[in-house]
């Protein structure tokens, strides 16, 4: 696939050009997917909602993991000035008054995107295009099962789930697998992985971005096949990036490590960068992420940073109720090990869903740790303003107002939560968050005016 000539071109030109085909044109619906191979899923970009592949189609023809016969409808209304209800999320922001950039601009602009401007034309809405940036699930084989994960994503949350059934709060829905995406094949071997394989090679010297998500990647075949695929077939403009828990096996690491040391000897890619998760310290961040061996974490940690593979190491921070305690903690760890590592990132979010997990169900009693994260980072020589940036805008979103009765209905689930999550693990959250011993009882009030069992 050609790249335009395009270098000369001002941002306020490429944006024009962008309109010009129609004002709710977007190039990521081509030229970004993620595909949950495990359910037969895909979505362009992650904003939409996933919606199904077809089972059937796949198997005579694997370009149709990306282009669906819905995401080309998809298409059609973009390129005729129709703005997809899927992509909500950006007509929202083009919506609000004032001058600002939707993603539907900002991932048009990106690297992976634009230069392909006339290619995604040329595609229309009938052709298959190649995407640029690629992100994959195989499967959800994963040893952690953290507190705000699902059963979709981790199978050790299945089989939990499987055995102890939905927890006893009002929005038992989360953790249980999603009847939308259940899917049972007649062959042994997933189709949707099947036909990825048989993709892979047609679209391979077209990507850019190649992300391995889970489950635990490092648990699934397929990652170190993906490996070898690197080795086996050099490309150069690839920046293959992995998320990780960091606790599996030694000799997983081991592997993994050798094979990337291969890669990078050969010079086989433009880069690795690793994405590991970890939110908070000690045993909290252990209750956090059942499976988590902390010390293992850090030990795992620095022999990624020590082992020079890696273009960029993020650690990645969900932010929940239980990480405010000892927040402060945790960025005190990340700064020693970016003072020797500088390609050490730190990534914050703040987590969504399950919405009783949230940390704006806590009052601003609980922010002081967060508070002092953000003295030490302002102090700090080692982080940036992308990474400063992330942190305030929790505070910010922390200290938003919330509405009383709803913070109440979350923290009455909060307490039935906690308390099922410590019977079927055998922990004690109060044992281990003494910091919100006054906030559990303040739940523990909430869950009897919601009429629920303590
Ligand atoms: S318009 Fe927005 S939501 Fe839709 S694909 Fe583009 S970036 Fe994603």
């Amino acid at each position: 696939m050609k790249k335009g000539n395009l270098k000369e071109v001002t941002q306020k030109e490429k944006v024009d050009r962008i309109n010009k085909v129609s004002k709710s044109f977007c190039l990521a619906k081509w030229t970004q997917v993620t595909l949950d191979l495990l359910h037969g899923t895909n979505h362009s970009c992650h904003h939409p909602k996933r919606h199904a592949i077809d089972e059937a189609t796949v198997l005579t023809n694997p370009w149709a993991l990306h282009n669906t016969a819905f995401k080309k409808e998809v298409r059609e209304e973009m390129l005729r000035g129709i703005r997809p209800k899927e992509c909500d999320y950006c007509w929202n922001i083009e919506d609000t008054p004032g001058e600002h950039y939707s993603d539907r601009i900002v991932k048009s602009l990106d690297p992976w995107s634009y230069p392909y401007f006339q290619d995604v034309l040329d595609c229309g809405s009938k052709g298959n295009y190649a995407p640029h940036y690629l992100e994959v699930m195989f499967d959800n084989a994963c040893n952690f099962s953290c507190s705000y994960c699902l059963a979709d994503i981790s199978s050790s949350i299945k089989k939990e789930m499987q055995e102890f059934g939905p927890y006893p709060v009002q929005r038992s829905y989360h953790r249980m697998e999603d009847p939308e995406w259940k899917r049972s094949f007649k062959a042994k071997e997933n189709p949707f992985v099947l036909a990825f394989w048989k993709w892979l090679p047609e679209i391979w010297d077209n990507l850019h971005v190649f992300r391995i998500t889970g489950g635990e990647p490092l648990l699934s075949k397929h990652t170190y096949n993906v490996l070898n695929y690197c080795l086996d077939h050099p490309q150069k403009k690839l920046e293959l990036a992995v998320n990780s828990n960091l606790g599996v096996e030694r000799d997983r690491i081991e592997r993994f490590l050798s094979l990337l040391k291969e890669i990078n000897q050969k010079k086989a890619i433009k880069s690795f960068s690793l994405y590991a998760s970890v939110d908070s310290v000690g045993a909290q961040a252990e209750y956090i992420r059942e499976g988590l061996n902390y010390d293992t974490f850090l030990h795992n940690l620095q022999i990624f940073l020590e082992s020079q593979t890696c273009e960029f190491i993020t650690v990645m921070v969900t932010f929940s109720i239980f990480s405010l305690p000892k927040i402060d903690k945790l960025i005190l760890e990340i700064e020693k090990l970016k003072k020797s590592f500088p390609n050490l990132i730190l990534d914050m979010s703040y987590l969504r869903e399950p919405e009783y997990l949230r940390a704006n169900i806590g009052g601003s009693d609980l922010h002081g740790p967060m508070i002092s994260a953000l003295e030490i980072m302002d102090k700090s020589s080692v982080f940036d303003d992308f990474e400063k940036n992330k942190c305030r805008r929790i505070f910010n979103w922390l200290r938003e107002e919330v509405d009383e009765s709803e913070r109440d209905s979350l923290r009455a689930d909060f307490f039935g939560f906690v308390n099922e999550y410590d019977k079927r693990y055998k922990k004690s959250f109060l044992n281990i968050f003494p910091e919100l011993k006054e906030f559990f009882i303040e739940c523990k009030r909430a869950r009897f005016l919601f009429g629920q069992k303590p």
